[in-house]
């Protein structure tokens, strides 16, 4: 088994889920602590120095750069160390299959097959005759992101038993809760001490990312006036009536389960309430930026209109702003998306650029000025007890992760 297979069964092997219904505390489950007190042990072993594992369950550490290239910016690599809750997530039991075509077959859970036809996933037929990590069907695999994680630690060691390869000092952020939203969050950039940097996670091998949405969440509070329904005529003023006129004034055809690509949306979250009182939640999303103000200002418009004809006052909208699109950041470094496009290609890969439809760790630190896109760690149906990642994908992603790094051992230009 090569090291970074070795890795990565033994890192899946380790529960680690974040769990939303604990936000407020980080990390959301004492389990990522392991996870991280593990990682921090074999950063040790690897060679590097500042290794740091603290109360939140941050990793960080440093491999410091190749000869000759110690005066050179640092560059960061960032993956996330928690699973996602959506299928069940403890007691990951990882094997290899062996793909022959047709259906991959990752075990039987209570007599069922649970298995990924060609259909399912079209890449599939590029890795027949391969070995193929999957889950037994009764949990998730983790390589969303565990794969980011053993090939991040692959290719440390990797560079420290080939002093040869160049490469600038690396920054390395393993983060707790990046499901639940948390992810980068709590990482400190000064002292992390990085110019700029990637995210290792999700998405199919060959996935490259530096687009993400602008997001926002608006909350409508709708107040009503209430009076004895005996007696309402011309007074009462029902919040639930107002709040279903506000849902039918929003573009109905701008929902999530309506647009693909750059199509940005409208997704109503929860509604709460009564007849005097009524919240509704929404998620606003577009990577255009000038049209995603469009669509916030499109809601305080409905409210405009409903407050024209119930009283000011009636209709409430707040927004805020939860993370922007990464693609912000890049106009000064233009080389973080050329380094990493040319680093696939030279492994043979050719790259798929994608608009991310959501937001990365990298969209958070890119707005707090650590630009970071995002390379893909060749994982398959995350969030799912489908979830698979052939070794090939997780042998070619840490070459490419060497090539980029050698792309950073001479100055950039802009
Ligand atoms: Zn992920």
């Amino acid at each position: 088994m090569s090291d970074v297979v070795e890795r990565f069964m033994r890192y899946v092997q380790v529960d680690s889920p974040s769990d939303p219904e604990n936000e407020e505390e980080t990390p959301s489950t004492p389990l990522q602590h392991g996870m991280a007190h593990m990682l921090g042990q074999d950063l040790e072993e690897i060679g590097c120095v500042d290794v740091q594992v603290d109360e939140h369950a941050y990793v960080t550490a440093t491999l410091p750069a190749s000869a000759g290239a110690e005066e050179l910016p640092a560059l960061c690599l960032c993956a996330h160390i928690d699973t996602s809750f959506d299928a069940p997530s403890l007691d990951v039991r990882p094997h290899l299959v062996h793909y022959e075509g047709g259906n991959l077959l990752a075990g039987t859970v209570d007599g069922k097959e649970v298995y990924t036809t060609p259909d399912q996933v079209p890449d599939l037929k590029k890795f027949v005759g391969q070995d193929i990590v999957c889950s037994d069907g009764s949990t998730l695999l983790g390589a969303d992101d565990k794969a980011g994680v053993a090939e991040i630690c692959s290719l440390l060691s990797r560079l420290v038993a080939n002093p040869q390869m160049p490469h600038p000092a690396l920054k390395i952020a393993f983060v707790p809760d990046e499901e639940i939203g948390h992810g980068a969050s709590l990482l400190d950039l000064d002292k992390l001490g990085a110019a700029w940097g990637y995210t290792v996670d999700g998405e199919d091998l060959g996935e490259f990312s530096y687009e993400t949405f602008n997001a926002s969440a608006a909350v409508v509070r709708i107040r009503g006036v209430m009076v004895h329904p005996g007696t309402a005529k011309g007074v009462m003023v029902n919040a639930i009536t107002v709040a279903s006129e506000f849902m039918q004034m929003v573009p109905a055809a701008e929902r999530p389960e309506h647009t693909s690509d750059r199509e940005g949306f409208y997704h109503p979250t929860s509604v709460r309430g009564t007849a005097s009182d009524v919240s509704l939640a929404f998620i606003v999303r577009d990577h255009d930026a000038a049209i995603f103000e469009q669509r916030e200002q499109t809601l305080r418009d409905i409210a405009a209109f409903l407050n024209k004809r119930y009283g000011e006052g009636t209709v409430e909208v707040s927004i805020h702003e939860q993370y922007r699109n990464m693609a912000e950041a890049f106009g000064d470094c233009p080389f973080l998306i050329d380094n990493a496009l040319a680093a696939y290609r030279e492994a043979g890969v050719e790259p798929n650029v994608i608009p991310t439809r959501g937001g990365t760790d990298g969209s958070q630190l890119s707005l707090r000025g650590l630009p970071c896109p995002n390379i893909a760690t060749g994982g398959y149906n995350a969030h799912s007890v489908r979830e698979f990642i052939p070794v090939s994908s997780l042998e070619t992603t840490v070459d490419i992760l060497q090539n980029l790094v050698a792309k950073f051992a001479v100055p950039q230009r802009a």
